[in-house]
């Protein structure tokens, strides 16, 4: 079909004027689907075909029928000579010419190519060209966008590579079907191999460290396990070509073709690093973590650490071995919950106030042992800072103090008492002086009243009796507490002690109106001992047993042999012992009930000697008791001694029950009062006396009286005890028993007498039981 540009849309051949040789020519031409058309004469009318009239109508309807160059004046000039030359005979044609089409109210750009040909009439002679347009615009558009493409792409990989290389990092693919691995120049060079990829897999598997390859071949084999394709990250050490060690550190990713069951792996591809420095870091750091832990835990106190919050994260084993506490106790703020639930307040403030202003703290708290029981301890702590400077958190140290806080608190407790005994040693001084000042007082008034006389008398008696219990108990106290006591030992029987213990108390125990019911053994039980000492030991806890039980009470004294053991128990029906004060009892100065002590008159040191005189026989003691008001009973244990039954060894310890011989006794002392009663008691124990009131009639009354004993007091004006001592020994034809009187009774002044040539010490004011010991022992020593 054919239409010419001035006839307007009705389908024509050419027209009638062309010669019929070109119309024919053209009518073939224009049957092509190519848009086209076809020019000629020197107007250069033209017929175009259908698929032309498709363009220009669907886009440029305005332009059918108009001239060209009119319609397109804009590329008139590049196709116009295209159209000339062709009209002389060459063919040639124009690509990708844009044309804007202006159809539906808005402009549209084309692009076109036109290609121009010669039409040669029957003559042989150029009548005209044709063209042949092709609408390109798809193409050109379609190339501009790959173009695009191609750049974005360039620019991205450029950025990928930019982005691998600020990371230091490698990039690698694997093709796991040929074994090919595809990498990058920095993967190479991080290999120590040459720039020139790919390389086989096997190539690169035999430089990774044996111990490290199948770790690495696990990641990779889990990574593809998953359903999603999964990345992974390994670190593993390589041995490079050139024999240098390297860490690194590969992260793949898995690739696959196909889904589900029919999913088939084909590729792995990641980076790599080179991460030697980190890891010889890291080791650094682990290894210096690791002595520290050492030198921690090797520390007799307990180290602990904190972050910049003030959260524990590190305990040494001592912290764990104490508390009992885990890890996952005590770190945070945990550890707090270790102490006494008194101290935890005051423990955190502590902790948290330093770790707040950062300085140094010291306090001591209570810690809970892993057996429940607390022991005291010192947490020091001070702010500790990062090499750059920073606050790091606060680092500190635990010592358990029990024992030095124990000791502080014994001293305190010790000091205390001490403090309480002196006042009660001032009253317990003063009470007796009291009723002798008053006697002493009376005394000049009563006057032939023998009576009243014997009543004040006996009066201070006791009086006297009660001073010299206190002062012997003190300096024996003394004596003990420096170790300094010696005991006389013989072999003699548990029951003459006993014995000699109720008569000296069954006076104060009568005048309390007490039942006393002493159990003695039928057979003989022997033990190795001071017998002045027991005496006072089951004396002193009768004298207990008597004080603390209500008037009219029950006393039971019971001495027995078990096995090895002598034993005598002292039984109360009396105040009894509160459960919590039965091993105190026995320490200095202790006193259930002081006030109570004192209304008994005592220093609460008579159960420290009873304790210290068994223990000083090798024995031992126990108290038991129900609680308060349910009594007492003190139970003394002695080594008993087996061969006892001996006559020889029985002989001995009977010697104090049996009768005194006579001797003739002399009594030297300035004091007249003080001569005259230590005479009437040496008459009654049916001595002959003579009394010499100063050294001078001492040594005369030697030479007349002749005695076998002389008793001297060492505190006398003009000649001293030590200077009658020292005369009679050496004037004496026949040497006397020699023994010292003296008001001091330390152990320095015992032994100043003995060197002195006295053969006893006795400290005023002396007992029938002293005395009676003392002359016991002459007839053997005259003889010796
Ligand atoms: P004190 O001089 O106070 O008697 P002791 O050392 O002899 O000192 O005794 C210490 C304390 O033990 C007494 O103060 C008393 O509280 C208690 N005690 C001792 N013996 C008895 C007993 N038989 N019954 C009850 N309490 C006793």
């Amino acid at each position: 079909m054919m239409r010419s540009h001035d006839w307007s849309g009705s389908p024509l051949g050419p027209p009638a004027q062309w010669p019929q040789s070109l119309r024919s020519v053209v009518s073939l031409l224009l049957w092509s689907k190519f848009p086209m058309f076809v020019a000629w004469g020197p107007q250069l009318g033209f017929v175009y075909n259908d698929p032309y009239a498709e363009i220009l109508g669907a886009k440029h309807p305005s332009s059918l029928g108009r001239p060209f160059e009119e319609i397109w004046s804009e590329i008139w000039s590049e196709v116009g000579p295209l159209a000339h030359r062709a009209l002389q005979g060459e063919a040639s044609y124009v690509e990708n010419m844009p044309l804007l089409m202006s159809r539906k109210g808005y402009d549209e750009q084309t692009w076109f190519t036109f290609s121009y040909s010669p039409v040669t009439g029957d003559d042989g002679r150029i009548a005209g060209m044709y063209c042949v347009c092709t609408e390109t615009t798809h193409g050109v558009l379609l190339e501009a966008a790959r173009e695009a493409q191609t750049q974005r792409l360039a620019s991205l990989a450029e950025q990928r590579q930019l982005a691998l290389d600020a990371a230091q990092l490698g990039w690698w693919q694997y093709d796991t079907e040929t074994g090919a691995v595809t990498h990058d120049e920095r993967y190479g060079q991080i290999y120590g191999l040459d720039a020139s990829s790919p390389r086989h897999v096997d190539e690169i598997r035999r430089l990774v460290y044996e111990e490290d390859a199948p770790r690495l071949r696990a990641a990779a084999e889990a990574a593809i396990r998953s359903s999603e394709p999964e990345p992974y990250a390994i670190e593993y050490r390589i041995l490079r070509p050139d024999g240098a060690t390297r860490w690194l550190e590969a992260r793949g990713i898995p690739s696959f073709e196909g889904r589900g069951a029919s999913r088939v792996l084909t590729s792995y591809a990641g980076t790599v690093a080179d991460i030697t420095e980190r890891r010889i870091a890291e080791e650094v750091l682990r290894e210096d973590e690791a002595r520290f832990r050492l030198m921690a835990n090797a520390s007799p106190a307990a180290l602990w650490l904190t972050d910049p919050n003030g959260h524990c994260t590190f305990l040494s084993s001592q912290w764990y071995e104490l508390t009992g506490q885990t890890e996952a106790q005590a770190l945070g703020l945990g550890w707090t919950t270790a102490t006494h639930p008194d101290d935890q307040e005051h423990a955190r403030n502590a902790f948290l106030e330093a770790n707040e202003k950062r300085q140094q703290f010291q306090t001591e708290y209570r810690l809970r042992t892993a057996d429940g029981s607390y022991r005291w301890a010192v947490d020091l702590g001070r702010p500790w800072y990062s090499e750059t400077g920073e606050y790091a958190g606060m680092v500190g140290v635990v010592f358990d103090v029990d024992a030095r806080r124990r000791a502080e608190e014994a001293v305190e407790e010790a000091s205390r008492r001490k403090d309480q005994f002196l006042a009660t040693l001032a009253h317990e001084l003063r009470n007796p002086l009291t009723p002798i000042s008053n006697a002493l007082q009376v005394w000049p008034h009563v006057d032939g009243k023998a009576e009243e006389a014997s009543r004040l008398r006996g009066m201070m008696e006791r009086q006297v009796r009660q001073m010299a219990r206190l002062i012997d108990d003190l300096l024996d106290v003394s004596r003990i507490t420096r170790g300094r006591i010696d005991l006389r030992r013989e072999r003699l029987d548990l029951s003459l002690a006993v014995h000699e213990a109720v008569e000296a108390l069954k006076p104060f125990i009568d005048s309390n109106a007490h039942r006393l019911v002493v159990d003695l053994p039928v057979e003989s039980v022997y033990v190795e001992a001071d017998l002045g000492r027991l005496v006072q030991v089951f004396g002193n806890l009768l004298h207990n047993a008597a004080k603390y039980t209500a008037p009219g009470g029950e006393i039971h004294i019971v001495a027995r042999q078990e096995r090895d053991a002598a034993i005598v128990t002292i039984r109360d029906s009396g105040l009894g012992i509160p459960t919590d004060m039965l091993t105190e009892v026995f320490e200095m100065f202790a006193q259930v009930d002081q006030s109570l002590g004192r209304a008994h008159g005592g220093l609460g040191i008579g159960l420290t000697l009873v304790k210290s005189l068994v223990e000083l026989h090798g024995g031992s003691i126990e108290v038991r008791s129900e609680g308060l008001g349910l009594g007492s009973e003190f139970q003394v244990r002695l080594p008993a001694i087996s061969d006892a039954t001996s006559h020889a060894a029985m002989a001995q310890p009977l010697e104090g029950a049996l009768p005194l011989p006579s001797h003739r006794v002399l009594v030297v002392d300035d004091l007249t009062s003080s001569a005259d009663t230590l005479a009437m008691m040496l008459e009654l124990l049916g001595q002959h006396l003579h009394i010499a009131y100063d050294g001078a009639a001492a040594l005369e009354a030697y030479d007349a009286f002749g005695p076998e004993i002389a008793f001297i007091d060492i505190a006398m004006p003009g000649m001293d005890g030590y200077e009658v001592a020292r005369r009679l020994r050496t004037c004496a034809s026949r040497r006397p028993l020699l023994v010292a009187l003296t008001g001091f009774g330390q152990e320095e002044d015992r032994n100043r007498a003995l060197e002195a040539g006295f053969d006893h010490h006795l400290v005023k004011p002396t007992t029938i039981q002293a005395l009676r010991e003392i002359l016991a022992a002459v007839p053997l020593r005259i003889m010796g």
